[in-house]
């Protein structure tokens, strides 16, 4: 954990560091607020949350009256840690109830990290001694299945897949959900293809991939559903955000790629966009290179 800290710090360490050193200039001036805000908008933290958040503090700033960097420091700590909403409910839903495992479906647009997501996940669970099952509902591109499988075997959880390109992937998620099940095991994380030319084929599919999940599971409900996005894609990130969002009810987001951009602002953006958590992120393409998501170590990685 404190390597990925230590990586989340490298690439963005220039918002955290750079709005301190901005904070700490001798005189306040206009222009110097502009910078702040300017600071906060390249690095994707949104029109809103930013204003809001410059807007407090200019405030606090001038009632504390000192320019002694420690003071500064945990003002603005303090602040960013509200802006990214401490209070969300952060913890994944993957404990399993009497009879049937828990059931993750992961979606987002094909690229952004999904299969890696997967099989990263997957390894923090095995570490967590729970049995997982992986579903390989991406039947569009037989070399999706490939991919997850091989995460599967690096990983040592079984994959459930079709050998059929294009078989149906609700029915993929069925059979996964089955073998879960049947296996007793704790976990199933089904990965699924997210191709967004067609919204309404997307709706269909991740519709009827949901509901034939739940039937396997006996009218049950699908414990979480996560939305992968790549941390790099800033605006076009948000907007795809906003199509999943309409098609399926997200539980958490997976914001991937943290580790090379510095626009970890995007964590605030999406958050509010969604009013959904971001639960998790992604610092790398190792197996080891996912972290649970908390506001204060995010914004300490900041300010380091
Ligand atoms: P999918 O199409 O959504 O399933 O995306 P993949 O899982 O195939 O990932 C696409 C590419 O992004 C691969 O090259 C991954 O190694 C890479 N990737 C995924 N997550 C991360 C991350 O957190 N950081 C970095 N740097 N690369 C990542």
């Amino acid at each position: 954990l404190a390597r990925l800290r230590a990586r989340l710090a490298k690439s963005n360490s220039g918002l955290g560091r750079g709005l301190l050193a901005l904070l700490s200039r001798d005189t306040l001036d206009e222009e110097t607020w502009e910078e702040i805000e300017d600071t906060l908008l390249l690095a994707d933290v949104g029109v809103d949350p930013t204003t809001e958040l410059v807007d407090t503090l200019r405030e606090r700033v001038r009632v504390l009256g000192t320019k002694e960097p420690d003071q500064l420091r945990a003002l603005l700590r303090e602040e960013l840690i509200k802006l990214v909403d401490p209070t969300m409910e952060r913890e994944l839903s993957v404990t399993a109830a009497p009879g049937r495992p828990a059931v993750v479906l992961v979606v987002g647009v094909n690229g952004t990290g999904k299969t890696t997501t997967v099989g990263k996940l997957a390894r923090v669970l095995v570490a967590e001694d729970k049995d997982v099952v992986l579903g390989a509902a991406d039947t569009f591109r037989a070399a999706a299945a490939d991919q997850l499988q091989t995460w599967g075997e690096r990983v040592g959880v079984p994959t459930v897949r079709s050998d059929k390109e294009g078989a149906d992937p609700a029915s993929v998620a069925h059979d996964a959900v089955r073998a879960g099940i049947d296996g007793e095991s704790d976990v199933v994380l089904i990965d699924t293809a997210g191709r967004l030319q067609n919204k309404v084929g997307l709706m269909d599919q991740l519709g009827k991939v949901k509901r034939v999940a739940e039937r396997a599971l006996d009218g049950g409900t699908i414990d979480e559903v996560l939305l992968v996005l790549d941390a790099t894609t800033g605006q076009n990130g948000m907007q795809q955000a906003k199509v999943f969002s309409e098609v399926v009810d997200i539980s958490g987001i997976v914001l991937t790629k943290l580790d090379g951009t510095a626009k970890g602002g995007i964590v605030v953006a999406v958050q509010r966009a969604l009013g959904v958590p971001v639960k998790l992120i992604g610092l790398g393409e190792g197996p080891d290179d996912l972290a649970p998501f908390t506001a204060e170590e995010f914004v300490d990685a900041l300010l380091d």
